[in-house]
């Protein structure tokens, strides 16, 4: 492939992976080398074969060992379970049997074996919905490459022994790649696929790489050698740079290394106001797994787990076992933070196999969340049993989503009740006093919040659900997108509404929908009277940060202001203003092209 020489300036726009910026020469990661033949063999090659092909099985083992251990040194446990999942892939039994048997049957060479079951199985869990299906496929490969590398006697010598700085650009990058790779000279990752969720990414943020997935071709478009940026915080790439961006990108990238290393000295800090009001800045999950970067960017608790993806990354119910597990899992780890369990939220855009889902015209208003559980009460049943049995030893408490009216809360309450009864009955320890909450995501809610208040111990307001009803504007849809605003009069009236009644009642109050980690709705919520937020762990620091530099004096101020304008524009542009004032430095500004 060759890249156009003496062109423009191209901006290319993907997915901000992983945080930073970098400007490198670009190192360009052709496809996978290794050709596969089928060798036919004799009846005498047979047993040579075998033996060949448990040698590789054992090397593989042994370097996928390797590699998990480094990853442990270098990034911690988390990521190192990536490498479990190779393991589980390698020491498959059907893998060992099917090779056994086509060698014998078959008498073709062994990696045409492997790799023909190696793609089946890489196949089949690409056509499942989901991006854990499709992380297990990726899996798949990276195990495959490895392991016909070692029967071929190949080293995969792209990465090793660099010797200045350069940018990767792949079309993809397994996490074995990323775990090899030497962040001094790896500056920067770009690969033409992968989400903010893939396993690279995440790696690629646990080692400090700057990363943009997503770019779809940026492959096509660089050579090696030639000088690339790209911002992690953007998405961005620019290729062919011109003398004066490469100029204000250095800049950039100085600005936000020295603005990350002072955010570092925040991490053991409470999060409170120059003033001493303390906010509890928690963080929302969707899966265990990112229960320990919660705690690595200093976030005081999880705010949101959305259990419902235990069920649609796997594709199928979990039982109240495994379900216990997961959430005993999440709970020891944040001990004695708290873990905000939310019951499913299963309907709207997330339906998954396993259960019969009717065809909606308005799936949103639909049969969702709360209405999903109180229907199939034994669902809710299994949940709140394993829930319950989790909150022995951590802080857990229940919340439930999407409630629209009191009645809905109660009959949830009373199945609990019957719940704890049966746990009573077999002897089983929970914790009695557990609270139970109810997020604030319609405005039917937000407007009968006084109500509600005298019958839960806590409220977390869902703002990505709460503007999508309040605004009559799907959230998910792009030609209504200008539209979605949670700076919208009504939005701002109804928090305000919910957070005035709450106090009145006498209960916590938390905002967890996106709002909450945008800092430039920070001052408002914290003036507002927000007494939690519970944001992506990404923003922890960012927040932590503005929250530790204002007066809850000022706050106030700016929300009463804030409430007066009639227009989501005036709201915005008033924010923007007093932010940039405070706030001269903060990425959010100088980071976002
Ligand atoms: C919300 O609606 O704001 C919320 C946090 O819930 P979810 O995004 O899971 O719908
Ligand atoms: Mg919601």
């Amino acid at each position: 492939m060759s890249a156009v020489k003496g062109r423009h300036e191209i901006e290319l726009l993907g997915v901000p992976a992983s945080p930073g910026i970098a400007i490198a020469p670009a190192l360009l990661l052709t496809k996978d080398p290794h050709k596969i033949e089928a060798r036919k063999l004799k009846d005498s090659e047979i047993p040579a074969e075998i033996e060949r092909f448990k040698k590789a099985l054992e090397k593989t083992r042994v370097s996928i060992e390797k590699t998990r251990s480094k990853a442990v040194t270098q990034t911690g446990d988390i990521v190192a379970r990536i490498f479990d999942s190779h393991l589980l892939i390698l020491e498959d039994v059907m893998l060992l049997e099917e090779t056994l048997e086509r060698l014998e049957k078959d008498k073709i060479s062994v990696e045409a074996i492997i790799d023909e079951f190696m793609q089946r199985m890489y196949r089949s869990l690409k056509a499942q919905k989901g991006e854990y299906f499709s992380q297990r496929a990726d899996d798949v490969l990276d195990v495959s490459r490895r392991l016909i590398a070692n029967l071929q006697g190949l080293k995969d010598e792209r990465l090793v022994d660099l010797k200045r700085q350069v940018i990767l650009v792949a079309a993809e990058l397994s996490p074995s790649d990323v775990v090899q790779l030497d962040p001094h000279y790896v500056v920067g990752i770009a690969t033409d696929l992968g989400g903010e969720t893939s396993h690279t990414a995440i790696l690629t943020r646990s080692l400090g790489v700057p990363a943009v997935t997503g770019l779809r071709n940026i492959t096509e478009l660089v050579c090696t050698g030639q000088e690339i940026v790209i911002n992690g915080n953007s998405g961005k790439a620019v290729l062919f740079p011109t003398e004066a961006r490469l100029k204000a990108y250095r800049d950039k990238r100085k600005r936000f290394r020295s603005f990350m290393t002072r955010l570092k000295k925040l991490r053991e800090l409470p999060t409170e106001t120059t003033d001493g009001r303390r906010i509890h800045l928690m963080a929302n999950i969707e899966l265990p797994a990112e229960t320990e970067t919660v705690l690595d960017q200093g976030g005081e608790g999880i705010g949101l787990f959305r259990t419902e993806y235990l069920f649609l990354t796997r594709g199928s119910l979990l039982s109240e076992e495994d379900q216990l597990k997961e959430y005993r899992r999440v709970a020891e780890i944040m001990a004695p933070n708290p873990v905000i369990v939310r019951t499913f939220d299963l309907g709207g855009d997330k339906v998954m196999p396993g259960l019969e889902f009717p065809k909606e015209q308005n799936p949103f208003l639909g049969w969702r969340a709360i209405r999903v559980s109180l229907d199939l009460p034994d669902l809710l049943k299994a949940q709140l049993s394993a829930i319950l049995q989790a909150s022995t030893p951590g802080n857990v408490r229940i919340m439930l989503p999407l409630i629209s009216d009191l009645d809905e809360l109660r009959q949830a309450k009373k199945i609990l009740e019957e719940v704890k009864e049966e746990l009573r009955n077999r002897k089983i320890p929970f914790d009695e006093a557990i609270k139970v909450g109810i997020m604030i995501e319609v405005p039917s809610a937000a407007l009968t919040a006084d109500a509600l208040a005298q019958e839960c111990d806590f409220f977390s307001i869902g703002t990505n659900d709460l503007v999508q009803y309040t605004l009559a504007v799907d959230r998910g849809n792009e030609t209504v997108a200008h539209l979605y605003t949670g700076y919208h009069p009504a939005v701002l009236q109804l928090l305000n509404n919910t957070v005035e009644a709450a106090h009145k009642a006498g209960i916590p109050v938390a905002c967890c929908g996106e709002l909450a980690g945008d800092p430039l709705a920070t001052l408002l919520l914290v003036g507002l009277g927000l007494d939690e937020l519970s944001v992506s762990p990404v923003v922890l620091p960012e927040i932590k940060k503005i929250i530790r530099s204002i007066h809850s004096d000022t706050a106030r101020e700016v929300a009463q202001k804030a409430l007066t304008f009639n227009t989501p524009r005036e709201v915005k542009r008033y924010l923007l203003r007093t932010m940039k004032k405070l706030f001269a430095d903060l990425p959010v500004w100088f980071t976002r092209d």
